[in-house]
């Protein structure tokens, strides 16, 4: 038995075909083409399914930028994906390929992975962050996506840390965590990709080492908060940013307790994503397995 996992991003769309075992055995890769509007990103969709579509393939299941509506498969309006309005994404794949179709927000299914296959198996609930353009997290309860009334939970991305800030976000607010933490904002105040950052930090730059500190204060604020709030088994973070590696890590285990009420914060693991490159096929699998 194989699914097909669909990651559709603003520049290119990766498809894999995955089995139970979460083995990528095929995958396919084209540009999504998204400037030139929805027909056209749709026209690519099809054809990276048709490249990959087999006997035994039972279900495809795609994840996308938010926002969507998971429950519904319905793509509402992705900032990066222009002419992808009110889209019913689900019902026209499954019409399209005659088999079931699931669509998921990126972050949920990148967490989901996680939780099957990656840093997160065996626990329960998992808080799961991907911080690089943007930041965005997704919420498994008892193994299962926290999706909400409408299918909009999980948008950790955008709890104000900072209500008076004059960084506003993409979202329209002040101070999202994400308008202060993430890559863009990280390199904005230091003047460096947040990877150097890291490089330069480890080798005693002064400059780089304050980024840094500032950086995991907030990120370890706004976990320790995630911490109060869910109690959760652990805590994994992917993404760009993520690739600090031990800088970041060791900061953010020191701090996040730090910032919580919970007493058992400190024991709350906090760990780097295990997938990789294909977490948004394996994600996009995860949802159709
Ligand atoms: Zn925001």
């Amino acid at each position: 038995m194989a699914v097909l996992g669909i990651d559709i991003g603003g520049t290119k769309i990766a498809a894999g075909v995955v089995d139970a075992d979460a083995r990528v055995l095929e995958t396919a890769v084209v540009p999504t083409r998204a400037c030139e509007g929805y027909a056209t990103s749709y026209a690519q969709l099809k054809s990276v399914i048709d490249k990959l579509l087999r006997d035994g393939v039972t279900a495809i299941g795609i994840c996308a930028p938010g926002p969507l509506n998971p429950k519904t498969g319905v793509v509402i309006n992705p900032p990066n994906l222009p002419g992808w309005v009110n889209i019913p994404l689900a019902e026209q794949i499954s019409k399209e390929f005659q088999l079931p179709c699931r669509v998921e927000n990126d972050a949920n299914a990148a967490g989901l992975a996680e939780w099957r296959f990656g840093a997160a198996r065996g626990y329960s609930t998992v808080f799961y962050v991907t911080v690089s353009t943007g930041i965005g997290t997704g919420i498994i309860l008892d193994g299962k996506i926290h999706h909400g009334k409408n299918g909009q939970a999980g948008e950790g991305g955008h709890v104000t840390i900072d209500y008076r800030s004059s960084s506003i976000c993409g979202c329209g607010l002040p101070g999202c965590i994400e308008a202060l933490a993430s890559g863009p904002a990280i390199a904005r105040r230091a003047g460096m990709p947040p990877e150097e950052v890291g490089r330069a930090a480890a080798c005693g730059d002064p400059r780089a080492i304050e980024m840094l500190d500032e950086t995991a204060l907030m990120l370890g604020a706004w976990l320790g908060s995630a911490i109060s709030l869910l109690d959760p088994d652990i805590i994994v973070i992917g993404g760009g940013v993520a690739q600090i590696g031990e800088p970041l890590f060791s900061r953010l285990r020191r701090i996040t307790p730090e910032r919580s009420i919970n007493q058992f914060a400190a024991e709350t693991p906090i760990v780097p994503a295990a997938l990789g490159a294909q977490v948004g096929i394996l994600g996009a699998a995860c949802t159709v397995l």
